[in-house]
């Protein structure tokens, strides 16, 4: 009776609460969305076209997968949650464009961060057309997902993503602000980010502490000469170990040599008492060059 009312939208989604007793896990960070506004918002900041290949990452009970599908993408979803399938097979539309469910959308049960995406999608996307990932992030692990993706072998065409509003405003932070760290490099190193769209804390249920962003990134078409990205990010790391005090102190233990650090500061044209979040990625190039790889 209820079906023709999208999954996302608070009477559809307590229906299926009901029918299949869901218990929203906060440790898999589950909480569905349920406007309709914010997942056609997602939707199209993701310019989902017919036939487009979408990794989604935490499908839960296919608010947005939904969407996904009926605006003609073919969908590949990680989930961990094993209770998550059969309410997926039960729920999602039977058909699309009279195509079975079975031939647009596959669940694998595994956790993302141990995803070997060539491997996992092989048998049903075509790696030689563009692959997007969207998803409605769990936020106990935004960060280490945003970092797995930026350094996937796989070439990603977007990533649209919805995260926590303050980790959204690290990745698109510039230097000088409080927010611009590692996070920030390893992504602007290597995507363009644009902030879509703010989805506030009533958007979800079970309602989160925190308001959200949906942020896209794509690949940039010139990116910095990098030789050795682990190399440069685990320097980027050190020189943020201590946040709070100046780059020389940070860089004693990269370079314990005084005359060596003092060499690399003016090589850099900067202020020994500079501080870590003042330099911009092109400094912080210079100085993981500077430093031996381990
Ligand atoms: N996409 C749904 C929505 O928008 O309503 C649910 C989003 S919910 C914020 C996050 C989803 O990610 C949950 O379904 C959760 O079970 C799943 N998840 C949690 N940890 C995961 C992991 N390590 N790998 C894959 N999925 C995970």
């Amino acid at each position: 009776m209820t079906n023709n009312i999208p999954i996302g939208s608070p009477v559809r989604t307590q229906a299926i609460v009901n029918r299949y007793f869901v218990k929203a896990k906060k440790n898999l960070g589950q909480n569905f969305l349920v406007d309709q506004t914010a997942i056609l918002g997602i939707v199209e900041a993701a310019g989902i076209k017919k036939d487009d290949q979408v990794i989604e990452i935490g499908p839960g009970i296919g608010s947005l997968t939904e969407q996904l599908l009926l605006a003609g993408a073919k969908v590949f979803a990680y989930e961990v949650d094993d209770s998550l399938p059969t309410i997926l097979q039960n729920e999602l539309p039977k058909k699309i464009d009279d195509q079975p469910l079975a031939s647009r959308f596959k669940i694998l049960l595994k956790d993302v961060l141990k995803a070997n995406f060539k491997e996992d999608i092989g048998d049903f996307f075509d790696f030689t057309k563009p692959i997007k990932v969207v998803a409605n992030l769990p936020y106990y692990i935004t960060t280490p997902i945003i970092f797995a993706l930026a350094e996937s072998d796989l070439h990603f065409t977007s990533l649209t993503l919805m995260m926590q509003k303050e980790v959204a405003e690290r990745l698109e932070a510039q230097p000088g602000s409080k927010d611009y760290g590692p996070l920030t490099i390893s992504v602007q190193t290597e995507m363009k980010v644009k902030l879509a769209l703010q989805v506030g804390r009533n958007s979800f249920m079970p309602r989160p502490k925190v308001d959200s962003s949906v942020v896209v990134l794509t690949p940039l078409k010139e990116k910095p000469a990098i030789e050795d990205h682990k190399h440069f990010i685990w320097v980027v790391k050190m020189c943020f170990s201590q946040r709070r005090k100046t780059l020389n102190n940070n860089l004693k233990s990269l370079l314990p040599d005084k005359t060596k650090r003092d060499e690399l500061i003016t090589e850099l044209g900067v202020e020994p008492r500079i501080r870590p979040e003042d330099l911009t990625i092109e400094q912080f190039i210079k100085i993981a060059k500077f430093i031996p790889a381990k």
